[in-house]
């Protein structure tokens, strides 16, 4: 079986698009977003799946079949793109988190990033195709593209950054060495990155040898996203004996995590809801409240929980799909300051003894502020990404504390390699072809 998919902006009963196109397309043509034509009920018997790759397989089978790759590759495929864990820790009698953190880039982005890497390479060897991918990149997306489709014999990574406006631990993500990734440091801002990579993309010469963005509305990256919410449903079950149904809070920007969490659940998941945990960036909860009209995004606000610091959320265009009352029946949202995020991340370290990194804060006090509007039950918080990743933040939340993480120092002593580039596209362009 598989799911045929549709452009948000297309006329209902039009042609459908199947996956592999709309994996390699990303965006349709119409500058739509893909959209399932029906989501599919979860596979009978993925309650009895004995590991997180079992589940990916049963579970992302049933929405692309075997992806016209054949069943031993589509099966080699999903376990080697999941091959790390997914632990839910629990924190008190009602919280738990699910560490989303365990993969290369320690945040959980390299869910998506891995499984869409191998996907995309397997379609493209057998179309006979080579792929550049260009990413324009202020930190976090660079690096879980980087590593995710690195070594992939058809995909070539290009990275642009703006020189000097990365913290030193991302420009370190960056800038390592690896088969299959350049990394250029734009001396400009990261809003040059994205004029030069949009031209870059639009580029006859370059569209000819076959350039693409890899950009997070992909469906290859949505789709693995839903694994963790059903295996963190299992794991309460069989591992903490709780049978009550847990709400989800998801720290969100973009809305592509709570966007996979929703198609799962309508799947059949049978959670509580969900949280929409956000930043200053608020736009989303306010318009769930009534409080804002659809497509009116405010200006993006700066904060410590920067991956989460999206004006405009992308994903939105699929969730409205699903009609203001369904979403308002499965999400709650909420809107978290800057203050109540350190505040947080210091009340978590000194009564539950966890770092945790300021997304994972904001989805922690959304469950506090849900518990105060007098919601109660077990609450599963979404850890984004590693607090070890934010050792500014972390150090600021609780003086004295350093958060490290083996993979982050094993990163210090790995050899780098960076091109350094004016801020226009001509001289990317001759990289490139040259
Ligand atoms: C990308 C990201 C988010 C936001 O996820 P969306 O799918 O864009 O809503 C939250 N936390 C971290 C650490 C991220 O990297």
């Amino acid at each position: 079986m598989s799911v045929g998919w549709y452009s948000t902006r297309a006329e209902p009963g039009g042609p459908l698009t199947d996956f592999p196109d709309a994996l390699l397309q990303g965006l349709a043509p119409d500058g739509g977003l893909y959209v399932p034509e029906a989501i599919p009920a979860l596979p009978a018997g993925w309650r009895e799946a004995e590991s997180f790759t079992e589940l990916a397989h049963a579970v992302l089978g049933n929405w692309v079949g075997d992806a016209g790759l054949g069943e031993d590759t589509f099966r080699e495929l999903t376990a080697d793109a999941f091959s790390f864990p997914v632990p839910l820790r629990q924190l008190t009698d009602d919280r738990w988190l699910l560490e989303l953190h365990h993969g290369p880039t320690l945040a959980f982005k390299d869910f998506g990033a891995r499984f869409m890497a191998r996907m995309l390479d397997a379609l493209l060897s057998r179309r006979g195709r080579k792929l550049t991918i260009i990413v324009a990149t202020s930190g976090d997306t660079g690096s879980a593209v980087a590593a995710g489709f690195s070594g992939r014999a058809n995909i070539e990574v290009v990275l642009l950054y703006p020189e000097g406006r990365v913290s030193p631990l991302q420009e370190l993500q960056l800038i390592t060495e690896r088969p299959g990734v350049r990394a250029f440091s734009i001396r400009g801002t990261f809003d040059d990155c994205q004029r030069i990579a949009k031209e870059l993309l639009s580029d006859e010469q370059l569209q000819r040898r076959g350039v693409s963005s890899a950009n997070s509305i992909n469906v290859g990256r949505l789709l693995p996203q839903q694994l963790y919410y059903l295996w963190a449903l299992l794991q309460l079950e069989r591992e903490h004996g709780v049978d009550a149904a847990p709400v989800f809070s998801v720290p969100s920007g973009n809305l592509g995590n709570l966007t996979a969490g929703v198609w799962a659940q309508l799947g059949g998941a049978g959670a509580a809801g969900f949280l929409a945990a956000h930043n200053a960036n608020d736009w989303f909860p306010a318009w769930l409240a009534g409080r804002a009209e659809p497509f009116s995004f405010p200006a993006t606000v700066a904060t410590r929980s920067n991956a989460m610091d999206v004006g405009a959320p992308s994903n939105f265009e699929r969730l409205y799909q699903l009609g203001q009352e369904q979403l308002t029946a499965l999400i709650s949202g909420y809107g978290v300051s800057e203050e109540r995020t350190l505040a947080r991340m210091r009340e978590t370290h000194e009564a539950d003894g966890v770092a945790v990194c300021p997304h994972t804060a904001v989805g922690l006090e959304a469950v506090a502020l849900h518990r105060a509007a007098g919601r109660t039950g077990p609450a599963v918080v979404l850890a984004t990404a590693a607090a070890a990743k934010f050792p500014e933040v972390v150090e600021e939340a609780v003086p004295g504390l350093s958060a490290t993480a083996p993979e982050l120092e094993a990163l210090r002593a790995a050899p780098t390699a960076v091109t350094s580039l004016g801020p226009d596209t001509a001289s990317v362009r001759e990289q490139l072809l040259g």
